[in-house]
């Protein structure tokens, strides 16, 4: 497992976490080359989560891009609704190896939290989730359902009672507590071993695209897309096939039309350290952490998980970012010609998958990852609608 990708990775932490993390990455070692700790992992995937999950042909959405064929990998069909399941699922069964009986968690928007409590709940480990007293009041039916599966939510009322201060609640916890503690990061990011063990967990993702793309079209893909906030449906979508043809674009948020930068780190950042390791930040010219701006809270991060900015600068994978106005008109596309609510995250891989398939031409495959479902945003489409 390397510590790093290129110059990029890395754990920039306190010293007394270090013992914490060299735990974690010997019992992810040992983990991953015990059958029974795979099988185990296997059989949830399935009779819990759900998968695999389809490769479905959008005709609808080929005729309206009017060019190569468009395919949806139906991560929104994962148990909870997103692919946030299957990392959170991975990591509670490593907790449950190491013998520690509590999770903890931050969350933002509150989708990795409800993921978190879920497994909490169903592998009998208790479970606090640190969550910005400003986010709990703008995300309440989160903070609701958290609690319905026995989770607790801990607000934070520091600085400015939002994501970041959250992290730095929940680092604080786990600084005290590692005995019996796991920290249940929800992305690619963070300090080494979180983003490699996050990928992993989320690269079933890329295998199943690999395996349904030889079966339903005879080999891999043209192009592959899938959107990045802090990276891990990307990640996962990504690994399996970067040896393969296949082009790879991951899709940042452009945010809305005057914002400058919106929250794509790797369209717009520059390398910096920010929760641990070495990645594009993005930041102002003294270093300090930039305020971000999108329409969809679960792309809205100044950070990105360090094996992108590898595959950024290498050219493997190409980078670019969608508008939240663009992101909302792939919403209604999708909704209107496949019947499908998009979480708007995925959306913006929508939009660009379809702005291309004209380019490409028919006879050309385009598969999307589309990371979860819509529920949890049309509060905000029909908000965006009325404008
Ligand atoms: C959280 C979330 C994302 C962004 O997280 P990544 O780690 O970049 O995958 C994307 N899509 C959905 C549906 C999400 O809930």
């Amino acid at each position: 497992m390397p510590r790093r990708f290129g110059p990029y990775g890395g754990a920039y932490v306190p010293e007394t976490l270090v013992p914490a993390l060299t735990e974690l990455e010997r019992a992810w070692r040992d983990a991953r080359s015990d059958p029974k700790f795979r099988s185990e992992l296997r059989r949830l995937s399935t009779t819990l989560g759900g998968r695999p999950t389809p490769l479905y042909l959008a005709e609808n959405l080929t005729r309206r891009g009017g060019g190569a064929r468009i395919w949806l990998k139906r991560e929104d069909l994962v148990h909870g609704g997103a692919h946030k399941f299957n990392n959170a699922l991975g990591q509670g069964l490593l907790a449950r190896r190491m013998g520690k009986p509590r999770l903890i968690a931050e969350t933002g928007a509150g989708q990795h939290g409800v993921a978190t409590a879920m497994i909490g709940a169903a592998l009998g480990l208790s479970t606090e989730v640190y969550m910005g007293e400003v986010d709990m009041e703008r995300q309440h039916p989160n903070v609701e359902r958290m609690r319905l599966l026995g989770a607790r939510v801990i607000p934070v009322r520091t600085g400015s009672r939002t994501l970041k201060d959250a992290i730095n609640a929940a680092l604080r916890d786990w600084i005290a507590s590692v005995r019996t503690t796991h920290y249940l990061i929800g992305s690619a990011v963070g300090p080494h071993p979180f983003p490699s063990i996050v990928a992993d967990f989320q690269s079933v993702i890329g295998r199943e695209i690999r395996r349904q793309s030889a079966r339903s079209f005879g080999r891999s893909p043209d192009l592959v897309v899938a959107c990045v906030g802090g990276g891990s449906n990307a990640i996962g979508t990504f690994r399996p096939l970067l040896r393969t043809k296949a082009d790879l674009w991951g899709v940042e948020a452009g945010g809305p039309r005057n914002s400058a930068h919106g929250a794509a780190s790797l369209s717009h950042g520059a390398p910096g350290i920010l929760h641990g390791s070495l990645s594009y930040v993005l930041q102002d010219d003294d270093g300090q952490v930039a305020e971000t701006q999108s329409v969809s809270a679960g792309l809205d991060y100044p950070g990105v998980g360090p094996e992108h900015a590898m595959l950024r600068d290498s050219g493997r994978v190409r980078y670019l970012a969608v508008r939240d106005r663009d992101a909302l008109r792939a919403f209604h596309w999708l909704a209107e010609d496949e019947g499908i609510l998009p979480a708007l995250e995925p959306a913006h891989a929508v939009f660009a998958a379809v702005r291309e398939a004209k380019r490409r031409g028919r006879g050309r495959e385009i598969v999307v990852t589309l990371s979860g479902r819509g529920d949890k945003d049309l509060e905000v489409v029909l908000r965006a609608g009325a404008q």
